[in-house]
Order: structure tokens, then C-alpha cells, then sequence
């Protein structure tokens, strides 16, 4: 996309030239339309949940719900999960628009990337035996320590093993993993056995509210924002992050973390 601009150059009352100024404004047209978009879907994710919660209300005040003790309750129920989804959907945005601004103050320090690991696990064992999902965590002996914000890390694995758990069905297994690289990376695996993504999403599947199935993301009290804040956090650390797929198979998500060196030999 070019924008042309033209200046007449003048000499008492004549024009004597024209500078003509050409201008490529793809880039800034792209970053245009994608504020454009996020406002936009921003907007949709703050109003789909404050529609049902507003019927619902509705219902129980007019429509003689309340009369209903079970039906009440049942109503209840869902404008409190809605809440809840707008309030996770505030704290991700908040999260992102700080990283966006360079305002998280990463509070890094050398630690045990296995402890990390092992305590995320220990975190989603209840939900994952809910649905008799098993959870292992496997990793090679002397993994270096890595240098990382611990809550930073536990926001991401929080989301891997979330979505893991979310999108895999009763039954199947998660593995966690964490091995050493040859250039002394650590490489951290969240696999599992669940839905799988189709090919054609993959590539999409880091941007803000990407979702394949939207509806199922929403019932599984997803935000969209999850994978988003993720590799915002791990890019962060100078790690990297990616997702490998097969739809009706499972799913893997590989990230990297740069080893800690110390400072004396740095
Ligand atoms: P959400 O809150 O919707 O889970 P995420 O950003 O965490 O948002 O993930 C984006 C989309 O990627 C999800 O809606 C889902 O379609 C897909 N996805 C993420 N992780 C998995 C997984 N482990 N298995 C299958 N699909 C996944």
C-alpha cells in the first residue's frame, strides 16, 4: 500500500515544482487494522458473557424463575461461571497490555526448572483424575538451571496444562517433559493425547482470541488469550515457542528457556 503525497513548491505567487512523496503504509496500515480488530473482538468477549448473565437476571426477576427453587439455582449458576469468565478475560487483558507495555518487571532468579515443572503437575492432578486423565512428568538428569520469573512461568504452564487438560478427553494421558538441548537450552514438552488442532489453524493459533472451535473454547471457560500470553512470557526470558498438531490425535507444545549463567563467567 502506497500513500502519495504532493507539496507544491512555490515562488512568489507561482508554482515553480512539485515534491511528490511516495510512501509505503503496508506496515502501518497492518498494525492499524489489528488494533481495529482486537478492539473489536475485545468488545464481542466482553459482551457475549454480559448478554447471558443479563437474561438470565432477567428471567429470575420477571419471568418467575425464582418461583423454582432448582431452575433458580440452575440460572444462578451461570451468571456466576459468566462472571468468572469476564473476570478471567479482564485479568488476561491487563496481563498482556502490561507485557505489551514492557510494564511486568520480571523478577528473574536462577532456579530448578524440574521444581517448576513438578509443582504445575501437582497443580492439575486433581482436574486431570476428575476426568480420569493421567498426568506424568519425566526429565533428564542435569538440566542446567535456567534464569526466570517463577509466576511468570507458573502463568505458563498454567495455560498449557490447562488447555491440555481442557482439550483432552476422559481417559487419555499428559506428559510433561523437560530435557537439555545440545546448545544448552532447556526444552520444556506439554504433550497430550486430546482433540488435536486441523493443519490450517496451527499457524494462527498464537493470536489473541485465535480459537478453532469458539464455542467449545468458550463452555471450557476459555478466554482465547491463553497460547497469547504464553509466548509473550517466554519470549520475554529470550525463549521460544511452538506447537506441533495432529487434529483427532494430540497435541504438543515445545518452549525454550535459555540456561543460567552465572554471573562470574558471563
Ligand atoms: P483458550 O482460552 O480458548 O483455550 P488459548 O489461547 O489457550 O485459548 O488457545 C487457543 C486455541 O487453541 C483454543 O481455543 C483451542 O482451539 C486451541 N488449543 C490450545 N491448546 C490446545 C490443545 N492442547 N489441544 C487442542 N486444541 C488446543
Amino acid at each position: 500500500v502506497v500513500k502519495i503525497t504532493f507539496t507544491p513548491i512555490r515562488r512568489s505567487e507561482e508554482t515553480v515544482g512539485l515534491i511528490t512523496v511516495l510512501q509505503d503504509v503496508t506496515e502501518e496500515n497492518k498494525l492499524d487494522r489489528q488494533r481495529k480488530e482486537f478492539v473489536a473482538n475485545v468488545s464481542h468477549e466482553l459482551r457475549t458473557p454480559l448478554t447471558t448473565i443479563k437474561s438470565y437476571l432477567e428471567a429470575l426477576d420477571e419471568g418467575g424463575a425464582m418461583e423454582d427453587p432448582e431452575l433458580a439455582k440452575r440460572f444462578l449458576r451461570v451468571t456466576r461461571q459468566e462472571s468468572e469468565r469476564m473476570t478471567r478475560l479482564i485479568h488476561d487483558l491487563l496481563q498482556l497490555s502490561r507485557l505489551d507495555a514492557q510494564k511486568v518487571r520480571f523478577n528473574r532468579q536462577p532456579v530448578a526448572i524440574e521444581e517448576i515443572l513438578s509443582d504445575a503437575v501437582e497443580r492439575f492432578s486433581i482436574s486431570a483424575e476428575q476426568k480420569n486423565i493421567d498426568i506424568s512428568f519425566r526429565f533428564n538428569d542435569h538440566l542446567p538451571k535456567i534464569y526466570g520469573d517463577r509466576d511468570q512461568l507458573d502463568q505458563v504452564l498454567d495455560n498449557l496444562i490447562s488447555n491440555a487438560v481442557k482439550y483432552t478427553p476422559e481417559e487419555r494421558s499428559i506428559t510433561v517433559s523437560a530435557r537439555r538441548r545440545s546448545d544448552g537450552f532447556v526444552v520444556v514438552a506439554v504433550s497430550d493425547r486430546g482433540i488435536g488442532i486441523p493443519q490450517k489453524d496451527l499457524a494462527l493459533i498464537f493470536e489473541r482470541f485465535y480459537r478453532v472451535d469458539k464455542a467449545r473454547s468458550r463452555n471450557m471457560g476459555g478466554t482465547g488469550l491463553g497460547l497469547a500470553i504464553a509466548r509473550e512470557i517466554i519470549e520475554a526470558h529470550g525463549g521460544s515457542i511452538d506447537i506441533d498438531s495432529r487434529y483427532g490425535w494430540g497435541t504438543t507444545v515445545h518452549f525454550t528457556l535459555p540456561p543460567y549463567v552465572p554471573e562470574v563467567i558471563r
